[in-house]
């Protein structure tokens, strides 16, 4: 057993409040609570969930990401926004391995995922997937009943014990248990755009991951599915840490606690997608130190 199989273990145990048995403890908090976390200098020091060092994706001869080094914070909604083609959905999408099957796919640089190095010979990318959840842009509910859907993954990885009370729990956290509670059997296409939506939500959290990604989850939704979805998003911080991909900056505004800036190297015929800059999000949207930051955030291109 590898150290990164010994921790997922460990991990799902906890959340399940099983005893461990032979493998080690974590002692993080399974709801931690939310604090600002700076020390007296300012630098923060809330625990990194993903800490990725230059980081750039090429597909082919082409390279789409270039020179990204940040950090994402623990319990914290980090937004990913900037232009079109920047290679926002490409980075969200290399946080759990989800490109791997696009032909001429690859990743320099690293991403730590808790100090463990995904694309790394030891990693598992079946556990990647487990720990590291994710919602798409359209909502893609499978052709089955509502409880199918949110039990789907729950069942593919043998955790068949209180079935019920997993998809239950799901269905609560993704704020839709009370619409479907007298209708679980029913196909989960009968329902809503919005609350398919939510059932995607439920679906990848019925396996307790650690992270969330959403890969503009609202951008398909009317505005009152929109404000559902928002408001899930402050919920469901407590519990997991979230990275959104959004074209909507008061989207991002409204949501995130940190927002990631990318935008094209538009010098030349490079159109490589580059992190420009990350940071609360209040000052990425209202004192920017670049230039091309608050030109974006202004609205004057994009
Ligand atoms: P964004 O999400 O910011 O619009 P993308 O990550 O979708 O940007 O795209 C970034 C760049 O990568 C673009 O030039 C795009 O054409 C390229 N790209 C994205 N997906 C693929 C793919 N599957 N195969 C080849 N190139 C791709």
């Amino acid at each position: 057993m590898t150290d990164w199989d010994r921790d997922s273990r460990t991990a799902t145990q906890i959340i399940r409040g099983e005893a461990p048995g032979r493998v080690r403890i974590r002692t993080e908090p399974v709801l931690p609570v939310i604090r600002p976390e700076v020390n007296g200098s300012g630098t923060e020091t809330r625990p990194v969930v993903f800490d990725i060092r230059d980081m750039g994706v090429y597909y082919g001869g082409n390279r789409a990401l270039a020179g990204t080094t940040f950090s994402i914070y623990r319990n914290l909604v980090t937004a990913v926004i900037g232009p079109s083609g920047c290679g926002k959905s490409t980075f969200i999408r290399s946080l759990n391995r989800m490109n791997d099957a696009i032909p001429g796919f690859r990743l320099e640089g690293q991403i730590l995922y808790h100090g463990h190095d995904i694309y790394g010979s030891r990693a598992n990318r079946v556990e990647v997937r487990r720990r590291i959840g994710m919602v798409f842009q359209k909502p893609n509910p499978f052709p089955k009943s509502i409880y199918d859907n949110v039990a789907w993954a729950a069942r593919n990885l043998g955790l068949k014990q209180r079935l019920d009370q997993r998809v239950e729990e799901a269905l609560r956290q993704a704020a839709l248990w009370d619409e479907v509670k007298d209708r679980l059997r029913d196909s989960a296409l009968s329902l809503s755009g919005g609350q398919q939506q939510r059932l995607c939500i439920a679906r990848a959290i019925a396996i307790e991951p650690d992270v969330l990604l959403l890969d503009e989850p609202a951008s398909a939704l009317d505005p009152v599915s929109t404000a559902a979805i928002e408001a899930l998003m402050h919920k469901l911080k407590h519990r997991f840490t979230i990275v959104i991909v959004t074209h909507n900056m008061q989207q991002a505004a409204r949501v995130a606690d940190r927002t990631a800036f990318f935008s094209l190297d538009s010098t030349g015929a490079d159109r490589t997608g580059t992190l420009i800059e990350y940071g609360d999000t209040e000052t990425i949207f209202r004192a920017a130190s670049d230039r091309r930051t608050r030109d974006y955030v202004a609205g004057r291109f994009g």
